[in-house]
């Protein structure tokens, strides 16, 4: 009887053993990791339907989920390349999500994104539309780079007045909500984009948990700066990974 092989956790992308079946795919094609990732979004809760969208950074451009695809459905070619400066289009058989902006504008301006993830999350929503962010009610806001996770101001998705406010929003962090819309992060990597959506997603459930029991004791100012402190000394922005 044929023995059944253990899972070979690989160096390349040291990710053990839950992604061994996407280290090929991160080896060989960056589309493939994009469609992996995208449709772990909806087992992760985090979206549902094509509603949300998410990019991976490649060359002087990137990598985005297509406008009106469902994610079971996507293949390689069916993700479109954008040039960093582009005006939208894409030259190949697909055209970008509509929110390709805020995609774009990220990576033109913050050097350390690397992966861009928006989603339509059913908390970060109901936080969104009372157009309120998220104060250090719990340490691990502290993983997207700040004692808060601000609230952009509102805008019509897709255009560019959302764009500015939400690079607004995400000055110093790399998480923000959307108002009366959703949330938007983005990570070192594609894994990490995802697991900081999770993790957002949870925190605003757990927030809005809270407030239906009282006024959640805020964290002080000193507090929030050791526990930023202490998650510089992973080494990496994100403790979770
Ligand atoms: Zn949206």
């Amino acid at each position: 009887m044929a023995k059944a092989l253990s899972p070979d956790p690989s160096p390349a992308c040291g990710r053990g053993e839950i992604c061994e079946p996407l280290r090929d795919f991160h080896l060989k094609d960056p589309r493939l990791e994009l469609i992996a990732t995208a449709r772990r979004m909806a087992e992760c809760g985090i979206n549902r339907g094509t509603s949300g969208n998410l990019s991976v950074r490649h060359g002087e451009g990137f990598y985005i989920t297509p406008t009106g695809m469902e994610y079971t459905a996507l293949e390689a070619d069916d993700i479109p390349w954008m040039p960093l400066g582009g005006n939208g289009e894409s030259q190949d058989r697909r055209q970008p999500s509509s929110e390709w902006r805020f995609h774009h504008d990220i990576y033109a301006t913050r050097p350390e994104a690397q992966a861009v993830l928006h989603a339509h999350s059913t908390f970060a929503i109901s936080l969104a539309c009372l157009r309120s962010g998220m104060p250090p009610f719990h340490y691990m806001i502290a993983l997207f780079g700040g004692d808060t996770v601000r609230c952009a101001d509102y805008a019509t998705f897709g255009t560019q007045e959302l764009s500015d406010a939400a690079l607004k929003a995400l000055q110093g962090r790399s998480a923000c909500l959307l108002a009366n819309h959703g949330l938007l992060v983005f990570g070192k990597d594609l894994k990490q984009a995802l697991d900081n959506a999770v993790e957002l997603e949870s925190l605003c459930e757990q927030y809005w948990r809270a407030c239906q029991l009282g006024e959640p004791v805020l964290l002080t100012q000193e507090e929030m700066t050791e526990v930023l402190e202490k998650f510089g000394n992973y080494g990496q922005q994100n403790p979770l990974t």
